[in-house]
């Protein structure tokens, strides 16, 4: 399988240098020149199948030669070592809980894809690589326990002092080895702004094999794909497929889900489940595509106003605006309702969401009231605990402290300070080099 970038479909580069550049020169997006069809036994024989065997069948197409058999088993097992349970909430809704990985979120799953397969392809370079990326929270976590001790690999992660909450600047902060971590005097977009200034500096780019590990990549992208597949293993009704709700922000999750679906996996239907940040809502009621700057949540990691994947989405329902608008159904649920769902899902049906879990089971929830006979799934996409002062404010009560948390909490945070000069980070880097 090529991948081609839809900004230049002659251009073709294999899995490997897809993963390794994670993106196109010309700045497009990857994207693999066929959606592989499922094996014919899969869907009627997937409740019979593990985890790891439903996971290789849907990604070897995508892989193809560029990784053995044996190695993409051993990738596999390491990136899906955790439950990912289907958990009833309502009669007709139930949560699919995303958050049992070692950082409390969903992007567990391909950060620790990307980050094996990576360590595989440069296994055998002298130079070691170092992947720098910017994080607004969760992507900083899961990608910092991804690339924890994978040799040949160093990862440096800039993210904003005071803006991230503090179980996720532990995560960040408190692996050390190859991981590095630098609390930016700044906010996110200055963090963002840094990496793409470091990635086209000529003396970094001579010194060293610079990467980013960012969600647009398709080594993030591809496996998620999983959950969906983990999803239909568990829905009891097979005759009646679920609609499926996403809270979304820049739509590299749900567009898994898409591809999923298009190469077999039954579906009713899609909900991307967005919070005030409300462009492909506006979209598919107007067909406008306006891309605004991002504003402030709850829901922080959807805060997204140009979503990157979204023309992923497109290109696999071929441009499409009426097609699209059949499979796909789209909700903005503000900061308000968010809180009133977190309050009431917890009073009512004794389950408690994070506050982007609650964007989804709303949107899911305004859908089914608008379609009766109709059952789904939300995806709970983190732990509550990642975002305790906003959902402890609502149910008056502690979250409970998982056991990941507890050990993180007595652990010593090590960073290094630096402002928004780029020179800092340059010259940090340039150190790094040699130690
Ligand atoms: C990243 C993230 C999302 C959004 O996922 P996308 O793939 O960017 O749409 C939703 N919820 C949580 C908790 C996240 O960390």
């Amino acid at each position: 399988m090529n991948y081609y970038s839809l900004n230049n479909p002659s251009a073709r580069v294999s899995f490997k240098e897809a993963t390794i550049k994670g993106q196109a020169p010309d700045k497009g997006l990857y994207f693999p020149e066929k959606i592989p069809a499922l094996p014919a036994d899969l869907i009627p024989n997937i409740a019979s199948l593990s985890h790891e065997e439903i996971a290789i069948r849907v990604i070897r197409p995508y892989t193809g030669d560029t990784i053995p058999e044996k190695e993409l088993e051993k990738i596999i097992s390491e990136t899906i070592a955790f439950p990912f349970p289907l958990v009833p909430v309502t009669d007709s809704i139930s949560s699919l809980e995303l958050f049992h990985g070692p950082t409390l979120a969903f992007k567990d799953v391909g950060a620790r894809f990307m980050s094996r397969c990576l360590g595989y392809f440069v296994k055998d370079q002298s130079q070691p690589v170092t992947v720098l990326v910017a994080t607004s929270g969760d992507t900083g976590g899961a990608v910092a326990s991804g690339f924890y001790d994978v040799p040949g690999i160093n990862v440096v992660i800039l993210y904003p002092s005071g803006k991230v909450s503090s179980v996720q600047e532990l995560q960040l902060t408190t692996l050390g080895r190859n991981i590095s971590a630098l609390e930016v005097s700044g906010t996110f977009d200055d963090c963002q702004r840094m990496v793409k200034t470091a990635f086209a500096d000529p003396d970094l780019n001579r010194a060293l094999f610079l990467t980013s590990a960012n969600s647009i990549n398709v080594a993030r992208w591809l496996p998620q794909q999983f959950y969906y597949f983990f999803a239909w293993r568990q829905w009891a009704d097979k005759d009646h497929p679920p609609v499926i709700c996403v809270p979304s922000g820049n739509f590299g999750n749900i567009c898994a889900g898409l591809l999923a679906h298009r190469s077999g996996l039954p579906a009713r239907h899609f909900i991307a489940a967005c919070n005030a940040n409300d462009i492909v809502p506006s979209y598919l009621q107007t067909g406008t595509y306006a891309p605004k700057p991002a504003v402030p949540t709850l829901s922080n990691a959807m805060d997204v106003g140009d979503p990157s994947n979204f023309v992923r989405i497109l290109e696999i329902f071929h441009h499409e605006f009426a097609s699209l608008k059949k499979v796909i159904t789209s909700y903005s649920i503000t900061d308000e309702e968010t809180r009133s769902t977190i309050r009431d899902v917890y009073r009512k049906y004794h389950y408690l969401p994070d506050p982007h879990g609650a964007v989804g089971f709303l949107a899911l929830e305004r859908f089914l009231s608008e379609h009766p006979g109709e059952k789904g799934i939300f995806l709970e996409t983190a732990h509550p605990v990642k975002f305790y002062d906003a959902v402890e404010e609502e149910t008056g009560e502690k979250v409970p402290l998982p056991g990941t948390v507890k050990d993180l909490l007595g652990r010593e945070k090590n960073n290094t300070k630096i402002t928004t000069d780029f020179g800092q980070l340059k010259e940090f880097l340039l150190t790094l080099k040699v130690k």
